[in-house]
């Protein structure tokens, strides 16, 4: 009788059950463990993997997506990329409305994953019908049988996290995680694996500390220490699916001990430096998620047994042609005299 072969099904049963990595070459200095819950090892190289899947799934078992249904998402390209894998293997159209923020790599990628995109103004209101949620929403009516995914108002984006993320983290650190740092775009990430460590540590009788990371140019941390939307807090920044402009839905801010707020360029800086000392190419919001441990570490936050976790979203080679150019870098000024690799230019 033939053997059966090992191998997986499809893609799609790849998603999830990442790797956590110490990170102790950056962290040399700082009292504490640290460990990256490295995203990128998910198929579509991001944590979205995890909720594209777990809210198609939901929808299927509803009965409201059928074959050939479209799936609509607004996306900064990650989420995009997400659903279209998912899409493809499961049978379904997929569009998505992206900002003209995003990378021309995640676009490309994007279309490369058979979805049709829309890319629409970065610096207009959320109201502005020119906006990624209007388009949205507009081509969600204007298309019959389609669902809108709506990442930023969907509680099952916060019970993704809750029923895979969380208990990944617990039973990988042992219940040992003192910390949990993760950057906030939707707030699904850090709402869903917050509730479910804090619930276990509560049972244990520990302690979890959960910090936010926001950036400068949104309003997510004002708003966790004052209850107020102030749009004057909003501003252009670089740092692509981190922070926001409005307040999400998916961010359960209770869950949230405190945000920090990170600049573009540390926080770009800071991914060079994971990729050419920890050897992890990271993406943006990786950088941002380690900027903010740097931060949290100068004001002596963490203890000698303290066990931090951090959530690196997504890969470095989405951002070629950003974080990861140095033109680029230096047409934001971003680029001092730092080294990373060097070209040698060969005579011949
Ligand atoms: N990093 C990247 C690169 C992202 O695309 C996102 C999602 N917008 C986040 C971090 C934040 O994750 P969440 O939406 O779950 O808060």
């Amino acid at each position: 009788m033939a053997q059966k072969i090992n191998a997986y099904n499809n893609i799609l049963e790849l998603i999830g059950n990442t790797p956590l990595v110490k990170i102790d070459k950056l962290t040399k200095s700082f009292p504490g463990n640290f460990f990256a819950k490295v995203e990128a090892f998910n198929p579509g190289h991001s944590s979205k993997d995890r909720i594209a899947m777990h809210i198609i799934e939901a929808a299927e078992r509803k009965g409201i997506l059928t074959e050939g249904s479209t799936i609509i998402e607004t996306t900064s390209g990650n989420t995009g990329f997400s659903i279209a894998m998912v899409s493809i293997i499961k049978g379904y159209d997929c569009i998505l409305a992206v900002s003209s923020k995003s990378s021309k790599d995640k676009i490309d990628m994007l279309r490369s994953m058979g979805a049709t995109v829309y890319v629409c103004p970065a610096h207009v209101s959320a109201e502005d019908p020119r906006s990624y949620y209007e388009v949205a929403k507009r081509l969600h009516e204007e298309t019959e049988g389609s669902i809108y995914i709506n990442q930023y108002f969907n509680e099952l984006n916060i019970d993704a996290h809750y029923a895979n993320t969380g208990p990944e983290i617990w039973e990988q650190t042992k219940g040992q995680i003192t910390h949990l740092v993760a950057c906030s775009g939707t707030g699904g990430t850090i709402s869903g694996t917050s509730k479910y460590l804090k619930e276990q540590a509560k049972k244990s009788g520990t302690k979890i500390k959960v910090i936010g990371v926001d950036a400068y140019g949104s309003v997510l941390k004002k708003y966790h220490e004052t209850g107020k939307f102030d749009a004057k807090e909003v501003y252009p920044y670089r740092i692509e699916g981190l922070g926001k402009n409005l307040i999400p839905g998916a961010t359960d801010f209770d869950l949230i001990d405190e945000f920090i707020k990170v600049t573009d360029s540390e926080s770009a800086h800071t991914a060079r430096e994971i990729a050419h000392t920890e050897g992890i190419f990271a993406g943006y919001t990786s950088g941002a998620a380690m900027q903010a441990i740097k931060q949290l570490n100068e004001r002596g936050e963490f203890g000698e047994d303290d066990n931090v976790v951090v959530i690196f979203p997504d890969h470095g080679s989405r951002y070629m042609s950003k974080i990861y150019s140095d033109q680029w870098m230096e047409n934001q000024g971003f680029l001092t005299n730092e080294s990373v690799g060097e070209t040698q230019e060969i005579q011949y």
